[in-house]
């Protein structure tokens, strides 16, 4: 196995063939190599960004501060394409390129770019005709004029029961909304547009009863829209501000069909599941080729640690695992790019799209936790010292298998996909020819057994088909491209 090539993401994915020889990409590794790093680095010591409430007039202003390397950093994606690529491409493929060596080199800094990815998507799918021509300009700006987006949908009484907990209410004015409520965890508070989910006065009091806004920074007058409470202080993705915020009254605009809403919400947040699934593995190889920088030079029993068979086999079964993991997260890319246009009624390609997306979300959050918690091992001590950044990748490996849905929403959401949809014969068709015809039988038998069971045990006894079903699918796509 070539461990050289880990320690460049875009290397990597050369040679695993996602990705041709773009300069771009390469320039914009090098810019994190020689700059961006460090910065990163900072941020992620010095902590989250913080709150500056009130101007010294007393006017509610709500600026968030960062030291300005900060602000370089966060626009290099977005002058590097991570937006303006998609819509001239016509292809989500560049964002997800970029989101790679950007979770490589710093997890958090990912968000921002996929919730702006997760705006501009609805905006452009189903925004009138008005609201693109004043929005979307904006956010397609290649220079430090960009604007932002933010997908806000969780409030405090919780995020995988959203039906229940969103309290937020819409109510209609004129060919606008108007809406009041609390956001809880608001990713890239500040953001200049964000979509957010909220209830029309009178919906009903389940899922089918939230629809989706798109909610701007400021009013038509000027006025702050939305005012933020405060921001969190968490254990990662520090490069990002997580905010509460309090819509009061704001102005918003209405995406699509208000009863469409909860498609509209699983949209925006297949985007996102997948950019998780992407991150989780950059962060992983991150990890890996840490622990073997260390593995090298650390010397036990006299010879380097990575030379004793137990932890040389280890790194070839890490490596193993990122490969598979990688194709995965790929195919799910792959798949969303041919079906992220769509609308509802979705076709069977979504649905396979669908289950791929939870597998890889699940198994991809798992592995880089795993493989984070090893590297930290492999470097012993020193590897829970903040100095030597190792432990960082498990404090952000934590929270990507948190957001965009917890692992169990992620295999409860797949087995109703497997249910409805029949999403796992889709799936084992796709496989065809890249596993053999009886391992595939046995699979499908397995995945039936499962759905004859009694409901508690059905959902009890998830996990070891879940796990088995994405480690499956994995290695199945390993054999396709390997
Ligand atoms: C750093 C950070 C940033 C975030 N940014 C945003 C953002 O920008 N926008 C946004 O909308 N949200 C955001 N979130 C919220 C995130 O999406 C939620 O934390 C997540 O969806 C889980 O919701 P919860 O935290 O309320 O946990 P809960 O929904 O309360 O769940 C608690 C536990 O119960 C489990 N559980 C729930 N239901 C079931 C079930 N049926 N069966 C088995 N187990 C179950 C969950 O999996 C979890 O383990 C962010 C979160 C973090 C940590």
């Amino acid at each position: 196995m070539r461990f050289d090539v880990f320690d460049s993401p875009v290397q990597f994915l050369e040679q695993e063939g996602i990705s041709a020889d773009h300069d771009w990409l390469r320039q914009y590794q090098l810019w994190f190599q020689n700059e961006g790093q460090a910065i990163s680095d900072a941020v992620d010591r010095a902590g989250t960004p913080w709150l500056r409430m009130f101007d010294r007039w007393g006017t509610r202003v709500d600026e968030i501060l960062y030291p300005p390397e900060y602000w370089r950093m966060l626009r290099q994606g977005y002058r590097s394409g991570v937006l303006w690529r998609v819509v001239e491409q016509n292809s989500l493929i560049p964002a997800y390129l970029l989101l790679y060596v950007t979770g490589f080199h710093d997890p958090g800094l990912a968000c921002p770019y996929t919730v702006s990815l997760s705006t501009l998507s609805p905006l452009s799918k189903y925004g009138d005709p008005e609201r693109k021509a004043q929005f979307l300009p904006r956010m397609l700006e290649r220079d430090d004029n960009v604007w932002q987006g933010a997908t806000w949908m969780t409030e405090i009484k919780g995020g995988s029961d959203l039906g229940a907990a969103v309290e937020t209410v819409a109510q209609p004015d004129g060919n606008q909304w108007r809406l009041t409520g609390d956001k809880y965890f608001a990713s890239n508070a500040g953001a200049e547009l964000a979509v957010v989910a909220a209830r029309p006065e009178g919906a009903p009091q389940n899922v089918r009863g939230l629809s989706l806004f798109l909610v701007p920074r400021r009013r038509g007058d000027g006025q702050l829209n939305y005012c933020i409470r405060r921001l969190k202080d968490k254990i990662a993705t520090r490069s990002v501000p997580t905010g509460e915020v309090e819509l009061r009254q704001s102005e918003a605009w209405l995406l699509g069909r208000a009863e469409y809403g909860i498609y509209l919400i699983l949209e925006a947040l297949n985007l996102s599941r997948v950019a998780n699934s992407v991150g989780a593995v950059a962060l992983a190889q991150r990890a890996i080729t840490d622990a073997y920088s260390f593995a090298t030079q650390r010397t036990a029993f006299g010879k380097p640690i990575v030379q004793h068979p137990l932890l040389h086999r280890q790194f070839e079964h890490r490596c193993q695992q990122l490969r598979a993991a990688s194709r995965l997260a790929w195919e799910a890319v792959y798949l969303l790019d041919e079906v992220w246009q769509e609308k509802p009624p979705y076709s069977d390609r979504y649905h396979l799209f669908r289950l791929v997306a939870h597998l890889a979300k699940y198994w991809t959050a798992e592995f880089a936790v795993e493989t984070a918690k090893w590297a930290m091992e492999v470097y012993g001590g020193v590897g829970t010292l903040y100095e030597y950044r190792v432990e960082r990748w498990l404090r952000e490996a934590m929270i990507l298998a948190i957001w965009e849905g917890t692992s169990h929403r992620q295999m409860l959401d797949g087995l109703e996909v497997i249910e409805r949809k029949n999403g796992h014969r889709l799936l084992l068709q796709h496989l065809r020819g890249n596993a053999s015809d009886s391992a595939l039988r046995a699979m499908e038998a397995r995945v039936d057994r499962q759905l004859g069971l009694d409901e508690i045990e059905r959902e009890g006894t998830l996990e070891d088909l879940f796990d088995d079903l994405a480690s499956f699918t994995a290695n199945a796509l390993l054999n396709r491209q390997g």
